[in-house]
């Protein structure tokens, strides 16, 4: 690993300041960034330590009918908290799935959003891969059982965070601050408008830039007749990152779907709405013969690789479970 400077901030102004400084990278608890240090793929002059930024620790709360919290808040705390078990029990359930009860207790909800993907080619140091400025997707012709089956067009890697999906579904905002020359503005990034497609720049994942970070995550408070979920597959109970999963919430009304939103991730290189299969279930009842035609649909315009075909059977599989779940939440109340 390569020497860097080293910042402790004492609030997200200040940790932003630092982060304007070129070819910095900013550090939750380091269980992603530091791995890719490690690696040599991510090589660093300036690390900014936001653990010791007080106000990216501002507790889980109710205000002004949203969930907040902190960006470093961990995601054993989100999967713990009774308050969010209680208006969003699928943000709980995704925050429990995660990776591993180590990881869980370090890993921050911020730094769980910006991970890096896992594509093996992105993250070995030997291979220059189309996004880290080379020429050629080596997953194309080599191995590419993990990676996409959607909008695989210029590089195939999937999303790996767990949160991402379920904050898209209930309509998270991040609270991000910019460095600014010497003033720091405070602004609002809709989770859905977040993510860069490889086609936009093959090189990020998200939309923030050298001086921003995100302070604080929130979500309005589901209404009463609304049901969330998040469901997936992976190969181990743990200590792994999903195959498929699928994010869901569902309202219900007179015994009908009267909205819904479909998050797929792990399949695509960005959280997947499926606005289409969306359409098609507002109005009709939920039942599981509706819940399996619409994991059938979301897997309509797959292109799947040479080894990961699989996938579109498992994604059928979480959409279905993702929806019943979300439905049997709904008609429970309150969830
Ligand atoms: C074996 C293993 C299994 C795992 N399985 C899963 C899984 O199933 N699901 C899942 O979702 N994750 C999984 N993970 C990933 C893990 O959850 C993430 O590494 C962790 O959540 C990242 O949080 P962190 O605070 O350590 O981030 P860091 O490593 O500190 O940072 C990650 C990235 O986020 C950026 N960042 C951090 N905080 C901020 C901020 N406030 N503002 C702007 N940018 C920020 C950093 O610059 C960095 O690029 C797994 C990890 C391991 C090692």
């Amino acid at each position: 690993m390569k020497d860097f400077t080293y910042v402790l901030p004492k609030d997200a102004a200040e940790a932003a300041r630092a982060a304007a400084a070129p070819n910095c990278a900013l550090k939750g608890a380091g269980t992603d960034l530091v791995d890719r240090m490690k690696e040599g793929v991510t090589r660093p002059d300036t690390v900014v330590n936001l653990l010791t930024a007080t106000d990216l620790r501002s507790p889980i709360r109710e205000e002004n009918g949203r969930i907040v919290m902190g960006g470093a808040i961990t995601l054993a705390e989100v999967a713990e908290s009774e308050l969010i078990r209680k208006v969003a029990p699928g943000l709980a359930d995704a925050a429990a799935e995660a990776a591993t009860p180590q990881i869980r207790n370090r890993g921050t909800v911020a730094g769980n959003l910006c991970q890096r993907p896992r594509c093996w080619y992105f993250r070995n140091d030997t291979y220059a891969c189309s996004k880290k400025g080379g020429e050629t997707c080596y997953s194309i012709e080599g191995e590419n059982k993990y990676h996409a089956i959607f909008e695989n067009v210029t590089c195939n890697i999937v999303h790996p965070s767990n949160l991402a999906p379920i904050l898209q579904v209930l309509g998270g905002t991040l609270h991000v601050v910019t460095a600014k020359g010497t003033d720091v503005v405070p602004s609002d990034i809709a989770v859905k408008d977040f993510w860069v497609r490889p086609e936009e720049d093959i090189s990020r994942e998200n939309i923030l830039v050298a001086g921003q970070v995100i302070r604080e995550v929130s979500f309005p408070i589901p209404r009463g007749t609304t049901g969330s979920s998040y469901v997936e597959t992976r190969e181990k109970a743990s200590f792994d990152w999903a195959l498929t999963s699928c994010a869901a919430a569902l309202t219900l009304e007179g015994g009908k779907i009267a909205s819904a939103s479909v998050v797929l991730s792990s399949v695509a290189p960005t959280p997947l709405q499926l606005e289409a299969v969306e359409k098609w279930l507002v109005g009709k009842a939920p039942s599981d013969a509706l819940f399996r035609e619409a994991g059938t649909k979301a897997t309509d315009g797959a292109t799947p690789m040479r080894d990961n075909a699989y996938k579109i059977t498992l994604t059928a599989v979480v959409v279905r479970r993702a929806l019943s779940a979300a439905a049997a939440r709904a008609t429970g109340g309150g969830k």
